[in-house]
């Protein structure tokens, strides 16, 4: 019969694979308790409302990008495609906004019907930070403090750019779309569009500059620039932005283009991008979204965040070798038993040693096997040391003593009490 194979875009990961994720995991999570931020889960399926209404009806994510589906009650569910809009629905439907300041992150698994290569799949993941009822530019540049001290624990730092934008408010941007519509009217002709591209160009107009087509970035030459229509509030709380980002030695660049390609922000948005992933540039993405909250029907609250794509981080540490050796290593110690009547006493060594250790990772050896297949299985482990329990003989009472022997022969084998192997299985280790 035919295998079937996992569908297109979604990964499976790996036992080998899943310790640099783990590794990934356990520095954000680390960083977030440090700097005070609480996890938050909320559903991978909500009604498909939420992100129409959050992400906005005319973005390539809501037009295209959505597996969305009819339940067997005729109600329209999407998967996540982005966490924030489920991040808000469930921290306001449990009164979290209300009057109070929030720090919340997530993470899990997100997914974009979007054309799989390299760094781009159909169900990815993301580490989100969200942060409620905060004005700015202090809670924003404390956001992108995390990613920062993300990017140094993992070593990453010098591959990262910051890049911000100020794109004003939502009353901005509207008064800058009608322009721009108007401008792309006038020019309307010597635009390279299809059918659709000319259909969104009247309802969001702010999507063509995103066009990678280069005659149409070409006739965008004299287009009005948004920075021209942004109030000065915002522009002020930019300029308090860079300064406290210089303060907090935060470098980044601006990057008058960035507009992102969610409805939801306002002011400050900022991408953290790499040249080290190809084309797939985008590790990190947020800003602020201050009028999201109302959007969905709750009352107007203050808010920012961003969220990191799981994947590109995986894969930029694995390819610039920025992984910890000792994060890749599944266990520690290998337990072997040789010869009649020692599964008890190994099984009882084995915990022993996980009792007194517990940081370390102990594999008992199970389904018997003659020495040299248990040693060779010690080896395929990664294990740095074997505990070798060997009766030879076919005496039937408890053995006194079992050998510690480093894989990679450093030091030589040596014999100790059964009843001091757990302690000085460390040692041996540390040697
Ligand atoms: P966005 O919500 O589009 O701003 O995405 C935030 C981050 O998620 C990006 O910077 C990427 O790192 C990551 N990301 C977005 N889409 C994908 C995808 N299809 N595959 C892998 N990672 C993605």
């Amino acid at each position: 019969m035919e295998k079937l194979q996992a569908i297109r875009g979604m990964n499976d990961i790996l036992p080998e694979n899943s310790l640099s994720w783990q590794y990934l995991e356990s520095t954000f999570q680390r960083i977030v308790k440090r700097f005070g931020y609480q996890e938050i889960r909320f559903p991978i399926l909500e009604h498909t409302q939420l992100f129409k209404r959050s992400i906005g009806e005319v973005t390539d994510i809501v037009e295209k990008e959505m597996y969305s589906f009819d339940d067997r009650n005729g109600n329209s569910l999407s998967l996540r495609p982005e966490g924030t809009a489920g991040c808000v629905r469930a921290a306001d439907q449990h009164g979290l906004l209300y009057n109070r300041q929030q720090r919340l992150w997530y993470q899990g698994p997100m997914f974009r019907h979007e054309r799989p290569q390299k760094g781009r799949y159909r169900q990815f993941h993301q580490f989100g930070v969200e942060a409620f009822g905060m004005s700015g530019p202090d809670i924003d540049v404390e956001v992108l403090q995390v990613a920062a001290m993300l990017w140094q624990e993992l070593d990453l730092e010098e591959f990262l750019v910051l890049e911000i934008n100020n794109i004003g408010s939502a009353a901005d941007r509207k008064e800058y779309s009608k322009a721009l519509r108007e401008y792309l009217q006038s020019i309307e002709g010597q635009l390279p569009l299809d059918d659709d591209a000319r259909t969104r160009m009247h309802v969001n107009p702010m999507r063509v500059l995103d066009s990678k087509h280069p005659g149409v970035q070409a006739a965008l030459g004299d287009a009005p620039v948004l920075y021209n229509f942004v109030n000065d509030d915002s522009k002020d709380q930019y300029e308090e932005l860079k300064m406290l980002l210089t303060a907090s030695n935060i470098d980044y660049v601006e990057n008058p283009k960035l507009v992102r390609g969610l409805d939801y922000y306002n002011n400050c948005v900022y991408e953290w991008t790499t040249d080290t992933l190809g084309a797939q540039s985008a590790v990190c993405g947020g800003g602020r979204y201050d009028g999201l909250v109302e959007q969905l029907g709750g009352r107007q609250t203050l808010a920012c965040g961003f969220a990191i794509g799981i994947e590109r981080l995986v894969l930029m540490l694995d390819t610039l070798h920025k992984i910890p050796e000792e994060a890749l290593k599944p266990i520690d110690v290998y337990v072997a038993c040789v010869g009649e009547n020692v599964t008890e006493q190994a099984l009882a060594l084995a915990q022993a040693i996980r009792e007194e250790q517990p940081d370390l990772g102990v594999i008992s050896h199970c389904g018997s096997g003659k020495f040299n297949s248990q040693l060779k299985r010690a080896f395929s482990s990664g294990a740095k040391v074997a505990v070798i329990l060997e009766r030879e003989g076919d005496c039937n009472a408890p053995l006194q003593t079992g050998k510690i022997r480093r894989l990679d022969d450093s030091i030589e084998a040596q014999t100790y009490e059964i009843a001091a192997i757990p302690k000085k299985v460390a040692e041996v280790l540390l040697n």
